[in-house]
């Protein structure tokens, strides 16, 4: 693949901690995040932030101010993979919406292709810098924005199911649906507003677990193990 947007929840990247970062977890995503790159894939790539602060969770704070610190949870995730990614041999920048002096660049296309073209991992920090969106949106609109290949959803769950298997022992796991059907369905991948945005501007998705081996270089490969979401 040339470009590709891989998304990762907070969750994901706190491993059994369930807070916070694994950085065990954070060194496995970096060994195959630079497979790719070596192999000259571009990857984009969009953090949650749940690992420390959801903004819809707060009901005594305005909402607003809530999902700023969201936001700001997410920059923080950003900066601390992209220094594992450096450890690694990984070059990186960390782009966002808002200024945040130079610990971040401003997000702009043209910056970003700047530093795809250079070899560079970009970071999509920050979301989509306004509140009541979520890191799954600012996922879809990075990835048209960019005009990523696909999205690489890499999740806690391994793909997307009829319902939840953590509930129902006899969830069925989809090898592929249409974007429709996840829509129609509400089944669980992207919110709805990501879901709107992947359908209207054909953007497919690949879901997978990010705890499987090598998940995500296999996704890559074209060797999903998880759920093709087709438009
Ligand atoms: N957020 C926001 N606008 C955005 C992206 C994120 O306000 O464009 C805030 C929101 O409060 C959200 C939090 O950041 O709850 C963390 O993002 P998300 O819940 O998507 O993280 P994940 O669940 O994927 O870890």
């Amino acid at each position: 693949m040339k470009r590709v947007l891989l998304k990762l929840s907070g969750e994901a990247l706190a491993g059994p901690n369930k807070t916070g970062f694994d950085e065990a977890t954070v060194m496995e995503v970096a060994r195959q995040v630079k497979v790719l790159t070596d192999e000259g894939t571009q990857i984009g790539i969009v953090i949650g932030g749940g690992n420390f602060w959801r903004g819809r969770t707060s009901e005594t704070i305005d909402r607003t101010k809530a999902d700023q610190i969201g936001m700001l949870a997410t920059v923080m995730n950003c900066i601390y993979v992209s220094e594992i990614f450096r450890y690694v041999g990984i070059k990186t920048q960390v782009l966002t919406p808002f200024a945040c002096g130079s610990f971040t660049k401003l997000f702009s296309k043209d910056r970003a292709n700047k530093y795809f073209d250079r070899g560079m991992v970009v970071f999509f920090a920050g979301g989509t810098g306004h509140p009541y969106f979520s890191t799954d949106t600012a996922t879809v609109l990075r990835a048209i924005e960019i005009e990523a290949e696909t999205i690489l959803l890499a999740k806690a769950v391994d793909g997307v199911y009829d319902s939840d298997p953590k509930i129902n022992p006899n969830a069925k796991k989809y090898e592929e649906v249409t974007i429709q059907e996840v829509i129609d369905q509400k089944l669980a991948v992207v919110d709805m507003t990501a879901s709107i945005m992947c359908m209207e501007n054909h953007m497919p998705m690949l879901v997978f677990g990010l705890s499987e081996e090598n998940s995500i270089v296999n996704t890559a490969h074209g060797n999903c193990s998880g759920t093709r979401v087709t438009v």
